[in-house]
């Protein structure tokens, strides 16, 4: 048995994926797989039986001429068969009762597991490759499951069985046979090798496809305007052609099993018919036995190919494991930083003044990765604004992902009220915080849902104060179901402005004391525009606000402005201090701020 399974996990790799699949998920599904095996016990010992019962039929009923036994047999017969019949339908409903369960509780632990991932995680990967990868792991798992579990156990038993007949009837003529095994299973682990370094490829080649895909749906204004639709259908034509290639490439290993076990299975029976007929003839052999030896070496057949096939079949299954746990393996977010999700102790807010002490941060990993925060110090006093502008690239949006704690800096210390955020817990950072983005997101689902996400207890009369606020009352009432409506995909059915004040209604259903803003750099018409001001004053009003500003009212009003250049405080003042000093913030001024 050991054997075996060294064989069917030569690598290691396999046998780290499986033990672990099988650690993970046997003790929670003991009941039903102790179940299902005693169901596939009774299968494998019904399919032997009926073998063993050739035996007596050719003896009593062909050669004795006794027509009782014959009615007496095909009674048992009928019997075994039900018996198969039941069985096979409590061993295949239980067995997929665990595939399914097992691929349900995959999905709810892949995406919990993403949730906990830090922002660096998913600005080094496509969005539509994760996922496209993702969808294929988790089905080559349940074909994995399907695989092993259901035909690798029915016909791993079904085999033991029938050789157990085989060499009851025979031992001589069974030890003979069993010689061909050897020379299967090295043909066939030479094959498995192959798949799984293609299978990689295939996955990844496929998970290209459906990114090309969705990108063009999501772009289709850009395809349309710059006519790439001839580029795009040819990059298509390359990848599904590889992928073509890799897919038959599998398929052409797997059958490739087929002639070499249909030639050992030939020289097998043919051997038996002549050694068996030979004995028989000569030496006065019984003849039930050499019938009940046939019919269990010709059952045998079918389980002992699916077997042999079974090795080369899930190696693809195999490689679509491992990736879900190279995924479910990668740290969480904060592992190696401070606290996590919900560890560390709480924030404790009293004004809600933010301050950075000589902040540095790269994002690469490298030592000589460029610093894009390079020592900057600066106070954000409690309740007031603090606008950070400067040259583009300069690092204020990082700054205030750094607030937040999305990325840790590499040295220096970022404090709140005297207390370093990287001593708290994520969650409880994060809960003082309430953030509107440069480009607003808003999720699949109405619009009371989409506000009610940054604060799930707040009351629906919370959220149509804080949409009245944010000027966005109006037109959610002005649509067909009002704050029922559901919103399309990014929201494209409202206007640019609807969107920001979206976005700031939900902020404001937040209530957070200490407001992060990225303002959009993208103009809008006057009128939005006047809009969108008098929802950030309600936003801002009484917060301790960071706004990486690009509106020249925000930075007018102000109370303290940061020029923030090459990751660093090159000025601080008021708009009119720093405009009467000249230097970088007169030369902004001068250019527009952009
Ligand atoms: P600003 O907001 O002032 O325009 P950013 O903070 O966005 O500046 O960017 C500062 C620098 O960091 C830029 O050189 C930019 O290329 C780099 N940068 C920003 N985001 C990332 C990221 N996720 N990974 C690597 N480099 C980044």
């Amino acid at each position: 048995m050991n054997g075996i399974w060294k064989w069917f996990t030569q690598d290691g790799d396999e046998a780290s994926v499986l033990a672990r699949m099988v650690g993970e998920n046997f003790v929670a599904y003991r009941r039903q797989y102790i179940i299902a095996i005693c169901a596939l016990v009774v299968i494998s010992g019904t399919t032997a039986f009926s073998a063993w019962l050739m035996g007596p039929v050719v003896e009593e009923v062909f050669l004795g001429g006794d027509l009782d036994a014959a009615y007496r047999l095909s009674a048992v017969v009928v019997a075994v068969f039900l018996v198969k019949g039941i069985m096979t339908y409590i061993q295949s409903v239980t067995l997929n009762r665990i595939g399914n369960n097992m691929v349900a509780r995959f999905q709810r632990r892949i995406y919990a597991h993403l949730l906990s991932l830090g922002a660096g995680f998913f600005t080094g990967q496509h969005s539509a490759t994760l996922v496209a990868r993702i969808n294929q792991n988790i089905l080559a798992i349940r074909e994995m499951l399907n695989v092993i579990v259901l035909a690798g156990a029915r016909d791993l038993l079904s085999l033991i069985g029938l050789v157990g007949v085989m060499i009851y009837a025979d031992p001589l003529m069974s030890a003979i046979i069993f010689l061909a095994g050897p020379i299967a299973l090295y043909t066939i682990g030479r094959y498995a090798r192959r798949v799984k370094t293609i299978a990689r490829d295939e996955v990844h080649l496929n998970a290209q496809v459906t990114t090309r895909i969705q990108e063009t749906a999501h772009g289709i204004q850009i395809v349309k305007a710059f006519t790439m639709e001839e580029r795009m259908r040819e990059g298509l034509e390359g990848l599904t052609k590889q992928v073509e290639g890799r897919a038959n490439k599998i398929a052409q290993l797997v059958a490739r099993t087929a002639p070499l076990m249909e030639t050992l299975a030939g020289l097998s029976v043919a051997g038996v018919i002549a050694y068996g007929g030979w004995r028989v003839v000569n030496e006065g052999y019984s003849a039930g036995n050499l019938a009940s030896f046939m019919t269990a070496l010709l059952l045998a057949y079918e389980p002992a190919k699916r077997l042999a096939r079974l090795k080369v079949a899930v190696e693809r299954s195999f490689v679509n494991g491992r990736m879900l746990y190279e995924l479910l393996d990668t740290p969480p977010e904060a592992a190696d930083g401070g606290p996590s999700q919900g560890e560390g102790p709480e924030l404790p807010l009293t004004a809600g003044e933010v301050v950075f002490d000589d902040v540095h941060f790269h994002y690469g990993q490298g030592d000589d990765d460029q610093p894009v925060i390079a020592g900057m110090s600066f106070i954000a006093e409690a309740g007031k604004t603090t606008a950070l502008v400067g040259p583009s690239g300069g690092g204020k949006s990082t700054a205030v992902a750094l607030l937040q704690r999305l990325y840790e800096p590499t040295s220096g210390a970022i404090t709140i009220d005297g207390t370093d955020i990287s001593s708290v817990s994520l969650m409880s950072l994060r809960s003082q915080i309430a953030f509107v983005s440069q480009s607003p997101i808003l999720f699949q689902g109405t619009v009371r849902e989409n506000l009610r996400f940054a604060r799930p207890a707040a009351s629906d009369s919370e959220i149509e104060a804080a949409a009245r606020s944010a000027q966005a009352h109006d037109f959610i009432t002005a649509m067909p179901q009002g704050y029922d409506t559901p919103l399309s995909e990014n929201a494209s059915n409202l206007s640019g402005g609807q969107r920001q004040r979206l976005s700031i209604a939900r902020a404001l259903v937040r209530n957070a004391p200490i407001l992060v803003l990225d303002e959009a750099t993208s103009a809008l018409d006057n009128e939005s525009e006047a809009l969108v001001q008098k929802a950030l004053e309600s936003l801002m009003a009484g917060r301790t606000t960071l706004v990486v500003a690009h509106r020249l009212s925000t930075i007018a009003n102000a109370d303290k402005i940061l020029v923030i250049d090459g990751g660093r405080v090159a000025d601080e003042g008021r708009h009119g201090e720093l405009l009467g000093k000249g230097g970088v913030y007169s030369k902004l001024h001068a250019i527009g701020l952009q």
